[in-house]
């Protein structure tokens, strides 16, 4: 079977690492990793989910944490400080230090994004066809006002500086808007069996993922069932800041609202964890298909189990 995933950061890792230990080895999982989070820092380019996708699924993820690396030292980020160049609150240890030299110094030799990471993952070997949504630059921003005034910040420095603390007034995907595809991405999302949102952010990770044109399109128009499954329990979100986002396009933090924001061109079956069992008649009754299963990933059993509750939703909505 071929899986392909839209994938964030922390909770679409996760879910991978479940998916993978829920499918056989016959089967092909394709993702394609959200970009917008990526930032420039001291002339290299960091990618932080696409990053978390590759770590968690190679073995190296800081398993606490959710990003970065296990073991980590920081003695650059020390003798940076000394130096008085920030930014401070912008976590970048030793060993994650390297993936980005690498990086930074194939793109500047001319390779694409995708190419890169191709070639980082063979050191990390994830089990998975890792794409970025695009190879070309997306970054987004959030509109704020606080004491200085109204302006954007770069979605890191609201989400890790500012810990989403003032209200995001708007989320703009920077470049979304002329971003094309990367290779490969168009071609796997019409070719799946099956496709699947993780419980990742649905503004800032899938919802980005989304805005590159081409992409929503194709999902919409794929044959495969697409399934996915709630980021928000109980009417908050498991981890992180969602509701803030979520807030600034106007939906409700609730599994119910960001099923009926996908809506039912976009998605064919929903899952919501079985403390918002109460929702599953209105999002069935919007034209989603929709089940209650436990969905905290508290171990890669349990993660498994919410990855083949999708597969077999997917199956009882395949057209
Ligand atoms: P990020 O890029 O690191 O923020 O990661 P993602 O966008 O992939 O995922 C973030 C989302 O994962 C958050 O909105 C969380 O609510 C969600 N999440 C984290 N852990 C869990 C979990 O155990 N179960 C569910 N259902 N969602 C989770
Ligand atoms: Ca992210």
């Amino acid at each position: 079977m071929r899986i392909v995933a839209l994938a964030g950061g922390i909770g679409g890792a996760r879910f991978l690492r479940g998916l993978l230990a829920a499918v056989g080895p016959q089967d092909e999982i394709t993702v394609i990793g959200n970009t917008g989070d990526d930032i420039h820092l001291y002339g290299l380019k960091v990618c932080p989910d696409l990053d978390t996708v590759m770590y968690t699924l190679g073995g190296g993820i800081h398993e606490e944490q959710g990003w970065g690396r296990t073991d980590e030292t920081w003695s650059i980020k020390a003798e940076m400080k000394e130096y008085g160049v920030g930014p401070e609150w912008f976590g970048l240890g030793d060993r994650d230090f390297a993936t980005h030299l690498v990086r930074s110094q194939m793109l500047t030799a001319g390779y694409s994004l995708s190419q890169v990471t191709e070639a980082l993952c063979v050191r990390w070997k994830p089990g998975v066809r890792l794409l970025p949504m695009s190879d070309d630059r997306v970054e987004t921003h959030v509109r704020i006002t606080d004491e200085q005034g109204t302006r954007a910040v770069h979605f890191q420095e609201y989400w890790v500086r500012l810990h989403a603390e003032v209200d995001a007034e708007a989320i703009v995907p920077v470049g979304a808007d002329t971003a094309k595809p990367a290779p490969g991405v168009l071609e796997a999302i019409a070719e799946a069996d099956v496709i699947l949102f993780p419980p990742s952010n649905p503004v800032v990770s899938i919802g980005t993922i989304l805005a590159v044109p081409g992409i929503r399109e194709a999902v919409a128009a794929a044959p495969a069932p697409v399934v996915g499954l709630s980021p928000i329990i109980g009417g908050a979100p498991v981890r992180g800041m969602a509701d803030k986002v979520l807030a600034a396009v106007g939906v409700e933090a609730t599994a119910e609202a960001v099923a009926l924001d996908y809506g039912p061109a976009l998605v064919d079956g929903w899952l919501v964890d079985t403390v918002d069992e109460a929702s599953v008649a209105a999002v069935e009754a919007a034209g989603i298909a929709c089940r209650a299963v436990p969905l905290l990933m508290t171990d890669v059993e349990a993660t498994a189990e919410m990855a083949r509750a999708a597969l077999a939703l997917a199956e009882q909505v395949r057209k």
